[in-house]
């Protein structure tokens, strides 16, 4: 039997190098390329087949086989797929594939990759080889690529690759290398010829580190893990393990409702039926088959650990990437699913994957597919589609910071208003409910639809019909302030709201105002802000008349203009504690704030005058829901209760 002994051309002998010594723990995926080249082998045969061509045995089911000698320490991996000739294992396997592992080697060459800067500088042999002392070098690289073939040296000490083409005269070869320097090919003849009928049988003599490899169990988790969507049986120990069919790639009319949901629990272990399905397959601008759902369970993507969101990658039906996010933008961060397409190379590294141009396409189409999806929904099924905002509006409403879609979301929004804090409203709603001559969409943000219904700056809005969308989010008035309007209506918060915004509309309760400031009463409201400045001192940054349109008798304003649950917010991110220090407004159409006059002109170092003032200025904090110096804060309340029984049991004697 003739031999020819080969040498590894030199780049093949770095990256066999890299695998053999790497500390990369990650050596199971050997199973996977070996498993997705005898997928692509069988692929070829099934395309002979139905072109018409002469294919050997063509009675032989196409399939993969599986088979583990715990004595020999041996694992075979066969197909009955379209083989190689003699030649083509020399080249096929002698030389690194143009794929992945050249891609690969040129990538780490480059000296792009983190950590490895230096090495990549010395220009002819810029490959990093093993350095114990950086191991993770090494680990790191090889866990960002699929590398092919040569990845059975992760866990082989030789592999023989036994192969009989498809087509040609039957005649079998052997390929043999231990994975260093060279290898070997032969002629197989006689009777082992004999029992070969079609395809490529590879034996691994594992290495002495890895005899897991012989364990079905972990076989089997391998496949399940990498390989469960091939579109060919794998029979492990004569058992077929993949039975789950790629249902993506399934015609949509050819699904039912329950095999939909069935692998969507078999994709998320999440038991609860998927509000929705989007299925699509498509061929241009990129093609691509994807399957995603909408959950019917909250989705927690943005993890305080890690954030694990995004559809699944397959690339034709291998598994590349679990938890892609280039694949959807962060408001659909609630979508699960998976998205197989055929226009990526199955060794894409990793890093590659985040500038690449067909998953920027996939993506693109995918988004504007939702978008459209639910678009749809919103008028042909409203119910559903509340459901669905109701779930994970708080991921969409976070579309107002895609400048390329930004218009497409705000009809999508949904908030409870004033109308009826139960029921949602789209600004298409409320447009259409607005009163004649309004401009605004008015809105109040606070931390609760309760909190929202105490607001001071409401009941002006209230009694005069005007509906006001009541955000309870902090993202809600974010989102608002960047949309600036919709439909030409510009949103504004009620804290924001001048006299002059509501004096067109007639105030249906007919509220009983006080007579405007008299010629000698203004000068008696200086005196009174006057007080107060002195009273609080450093608590407040200032004390002035108002002019906005409030209820109550005070109300405190960012001396910036932040409406305050912007500022909470900013507070938050800034991680400032404590009670910041505000404008605190009067109103001097209310009665209160007429009386404090009238007590300041008698004498404006009264102390009952102080007291009422520091409970003015504590329910307006509590309004705006910071609580000052509670024992203070009780203290004074009691003596304002004794001095108010005392007066008042004096007029009643
Ligand atoms: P890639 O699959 O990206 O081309 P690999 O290193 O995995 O790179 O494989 C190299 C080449 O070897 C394949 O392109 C194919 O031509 C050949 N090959 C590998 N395994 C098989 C097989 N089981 N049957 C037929 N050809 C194979
Ligand atoms: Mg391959």
């Amino acid at each position: 039997m003739a031999e020819t002994t080969h040498q590894f051309r030199a780049e093949t002998c770095k990256l066999l190098n890299i695998l053999t010594h790497s500390l990369y723990t990650n050596h199971e995926i050997f199973l996977r390329e070996l498993l997705s080249n005898a997928s692509d082998a069988l692929e070829k045969v099934r395309f002979l087949q139905s072109a018409g061509g002469e294919i050997r045995d063509p009675a032989l089911p196409l399939e993969i086989s599986i088979t583990a000698d715990k004595d020999a320490h041996t694992l075979t991996v066969s197909d009955t797929g379209v083989g190689m000739t003699e030649q083509e294992l020399i080249d096929n396997l002698g030389t690194i594939a143009r794929s992945g592992s050249e891609q690969f080697l040129r990538e780490h060459e480059s000296g792009e990759k983190p950590g490895n800067g230096e090495e990549a500088a010395d220009g002819e042999d810029t490959i990093v080889e093993h350095d114990d002392s950086k191991p993770d070098d090494a680990a790191q690289i090889i866990g960002r690529f699929g590398i092919g073939f040569y990845s059975v040296f992760m866990v082989a000490e030789k592999v023989e690759v036994t192969s009989v083409p498809a087509t040609g005269d039957g005649t079998a070869h052997r390929w043999a290398s231990d994975g260093t320097g060279s290898f070997t090919v032969s002629a197989v003849e006689g009777a082992e010829a004999e029992a070969l009928h079609r395809g490529t049988v590879i034996k691994i003599f594992l290495r002495s580190d890895a005899h897991e490899y012989e364990e079905k169990f972990r076989l089997e988790g391998i496949i399940r893990k990498h390989s469960n969507f091939l579109p060919f049986a794998i029979q492990l120990e004569g058992e077929r393990v993949n039975t789950t069919a790629a249902l993506w790639r399934e015609p949509k009319f050819s699904v039912t409702k329950e095999q939909y949901h069935e692998f969507y629990k078999f994709l998320t272990y999440d038991q609860t039926e998927p509000l929705d399905v989007i299925h699509l397959a498509v061929d241009a601008p990129v093609q691509f088959n994807c399957l995603l759902y909408v959950p019917g369970t909250k989705v927690e993507a943005f993890d305080e650990r890690r954030e694990e969101w995004g559809p699944d990658l397959y690339v034709r039906r291998v598994l590349i990437d679990r938890h892609n996010r280039e694949l959807l933008p962060h408001y659909f961060a609630f979508i699960k699913g998976v998205v197989d397409t055929e226009d990526l190379p199955l060794n894409i590294s990793r890093e590659t994957l985040q500038e690449n141009a067909v998953l920027r396409r996939i993506s693109q189409t995918m988004t504007r597919q939702i978008l459209s999806h639910l678009e749809k929904l919103a008028t042909s099924d409203p119910e559903k589609y509340e459901a669905i905002w109701k779930l994970h509006g708080r991921y969409i409403k976070f579309g107002f910071d895609s400048y390329q879609y930004r218009d497409r979301i705000a009809p999508l929004l949904r908030y409870a208003t004033t109308l009826d804090k139960d029921k949602l409203s789209s600004l298409d709603d409320y447009i259409s409910r607005m009163k004649a001559g309004q401009n605004e969409i008015w809105y109040v943000a606070a931390s609760s639809l309760e909190a929202a219904a105490v607001n001071p700056h409401l009941g002006q809005f209230r009694r005069r019909g005007l509906e006001v969308l009541l955000l309870t989010e902090p993202v809600d008035e974010f989102a608002l302030e960047t949309l600036a309007e919709y439909q030409k209506h510009p949103f504004k918060s009620v804290e924001r709201a001048e006299a002059k915004d509501l004096e067109p509309f007639a105030d249906v309760e007919g509220e009983t105002k006080a007579a405007p400031l008299t010629e000698e009463e203004k000068p008696e409201l200086d005196a009174l802000i006057a007080a107060v400045k002195t009273i609080l001192g450093d608590q407040v940054k200032d004390v002035r008349a108002t002019t906005r349109v409030i209820d109550g008798a005070a109300c405190l304003v960012s001396p910036d203009g932040m409406t305050s649950s912007m500022e909470k917010l900013m507070r938050v991110m800034q991680k400032s504690e404590g009670i910041p220090q505000k404008v605190l407004e009067l109103n001097p159409d209310h009665a209160l704030v007429r009386d404090l006059m009238r007590i300041c002109r008698g004498d404006a170092e009264d102390p009952l005058l102080k007291d009422m003032v520091s409970s003015l200025y504590d329910s307006t904090l509590l309004l705006d829901g910071y609580m000052n110096d509670p024992l203070a804060m009780a203290e004074r309340s009691m003596r304002l209760l004794k001095q108010t029984a005392d007066m008042y049991s004096n007029l009643r004697k």
